[in-house]
C-alpha cells in the first residue's frame, strides 16, 4: 500500500512544474531560448570563486549566509538583516507560502502569473487565486476588488513572466495601500535588473510592514544552475522564514559564486547593455513580421500568432532550424511563444528563421 498523502487539500491538483526544453532529437548542439537565461553564462569571476569553493566541499557551508548577504547588501544598498537566501527564488515563494497560508486561506496571482505561486499555495493547502490582467498587464484595481480577509499573500512578477510588462512604481504603491494590512505583497523582481532604473521595489518593503521583494542569480546573473535567489522583507517576515529555512540549503559553491557574481557589477552591466540593444532590435524585427510583440521590460519577448495553430507550427519550424523556445500554453497563452534574447548571432537565427516561416507560410 502507497503511503497515504497528508490530510489536506490541494496536494494532488498540482499540476507537475513544466521547465524549458533542454535537448532537441536530432541538433546536438541546439539553441536553447525556453529558460530566460543569460546567454553569457555565468561572470568569470564567480567560475574562479566556485573551482575555489569546491576544494572546501567537506565541510559545511555557512548557516546564515552573512558573507552573500552582506555583499548582497553593499552593492543594492539594503539591510543584511532584512535578507533572507533560498535555493532559487523558488524557495523563497514555498517559504511564504508555508509561512502565510494554509487551508481556508488565498494566495492571489494575476491570470498568466508564473506557475510556481500555484504550486506552493497548493502544496501549502491554500487556495490559489487567479485575478485577471488588462491587455497582458496587471490590473491593480481588478485585485484590490478581489481582495478578502482571507487573501494572505498577493504575487506580482514585475517584469511579469511570460508576458514581459512592467507595472510602474506608483501602481505597485497603491496597490500595497490598498491590500488589507493583514496580506502580504510579494513584488517578485526575478527579472528586475533588465528595466533600467527599477530596483525591484526597495523602498517600499523598507516603508510598509506587508511587502517582500523577491530576487534571483538565475537571469541577469547567468547563475539557473546554481539555484541562488533572496527574499528583502522586514525583519520580523526574514524572521519567520529563517525559522522554517533549513539551515545549509545553499551550498557553499552556491554561496561563494552568488558572491562573487554580484560583486562583478562590469559583468552584468554589460551583459544588461547587450540585452537592451538586442531586445529592441529582436522586438522590432518580429514587429516587421506582423507580428504581435508587445514592448519587453525583460530578458524575452512573448511573439503572438495568430491562433494557436499558427504558434505550433511556428514552434516546429524553429525547432527545424535547431531552435527551442517556449510555447506557454499552460501560460494560458497557446497561440504565442516566448522567446529569450539571446546574443546578437541568435536572435539573427531567430529572426531568420521567422521570416522563413512568415515566408513560407
Ligand atoms: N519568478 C519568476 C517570475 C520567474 O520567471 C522565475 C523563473 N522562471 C522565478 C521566479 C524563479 O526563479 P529561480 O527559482 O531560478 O530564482
Amino acid at each position: 500500500m502507497t503511503a497515504p498523502i497528508r490530510p489536506q487539500p490541494g496536494i494532488l491538483d498540482i499540476a507537475l512544474y513544466q521547465g524549458g526544453q533542454s535537448a532537441l532529437p536530432g541538433h546536438d548542439a541546439p539553441l536553447k531560448l525556453s529558460s530566460n537565461e543569460n546567454p553569457f553564462g555565468p561572470s568569470p569571476a564567480a567560475l574562479t570563486a566556485m573551482a575555489s569553493a569546491l576544494g572546501e566541499s567537506h565541510r559545511y557551508p555557512s548557516t546564515d549566509h552573512a558573507g552573500l548577504r552582506a555583499a548582497i547588501a553593499e552593492v543594492h544598498g539594503l539591510d543584511p538583516d532584512r535578507i533572507v537566501c533560498g535555493v532559487g527564488s523558488d524557495e523563497i515563494i514555498h517559504f511564504l507560502c508555508q509561512a502565510y497560508v494554509g487551508p481556508g486561506l488565498e494566495v492571489m496571482h494575476t491570470e498568466h502569473g508564473f506557475a510556481m505561486y500555484r504550486i506552493s499555495a497548493l502544496a501549502a493547502g491554500a487556495t490559489p487565486v487567479e485575478v485577471p490582467e488588462r491587455d497582458r498587464r496587471v490590473d491593480v484595481e481588478a485585485i484590490l476588488a478581489r481582495a478578502t480577509d482571507a487573501t494572505r499573500l498577493v504575487f506580482i512578477a514585475n517584469p511579469a513572466n511570460p508576458t514581459a510588462t512592467f507595472l510602474p512604481m506608483e501602481d505597485l504603491t497603491r496597490l500595497a495601500h490598498g491590500l488589507p494590512a493583514t496580506c502580504i505583497l510579494v513584488l517578485d523582481g526575478a527579472y528586475a535588473e533588465f528595466v533600467d532604473g527599477y530596483d525591484g521595489g526597495k523602498a517600499l518593503v523598507e516603508a510598509r510592514e506587508n511587502v517582500v521583494m523577491m530576487r534571483t542569480f538565475s537571469k541577469a546573473y547567468g547563475l539557473g544552475g546554481l539555484r541562488v535567489g533572496y527574499g528583502y522583507a522586514p525583519r520580523a517576515i526574514v524572521d519567520v522564514l529563517n525559522r522554517i529555512r533549513g539551515p545549509f540549503n545553499l551550498s557553499g559553491v552556491a554561496l561563494a559564486g552568488a558572491e562573487a557574481a554580484v560583486r562583478d557589477l562590469d559583468w552584468v552591466a554589460e551583459c544588461l547593455r547587450v540585452n537592451a540593444t538586442e531586445r529592441a532590435r529582436l522586438t522590432g524585427g518580429l514587429r516587421q513580421l506582423g507580428l504581435g510583440c508587445d514592448e519587453s521590460f525583460a530578458n524575452f519577448v512573448l511573439v503572438r500568432f495568430a491562433d494557436e495553430a499558427e504558434a505550433l507550427a511556428a514552434d516546429a519550424h524553429l525547432k527545424q532550424a535547431g531552435i527551442i523556445v517556449r510555447h506557454p500554453k499552460n501560460y494560458g497563452f497557446p497561440q504565442a511563444l516566448r522567446i529569450t534574447v539571446g546574443k546578437p548571432e541568435d536572435n539573427s537565427r531567430v529572426l531568420g528563421a521567422l521570416a522563413d516561416f512568415k515566408g513560407a507560410a
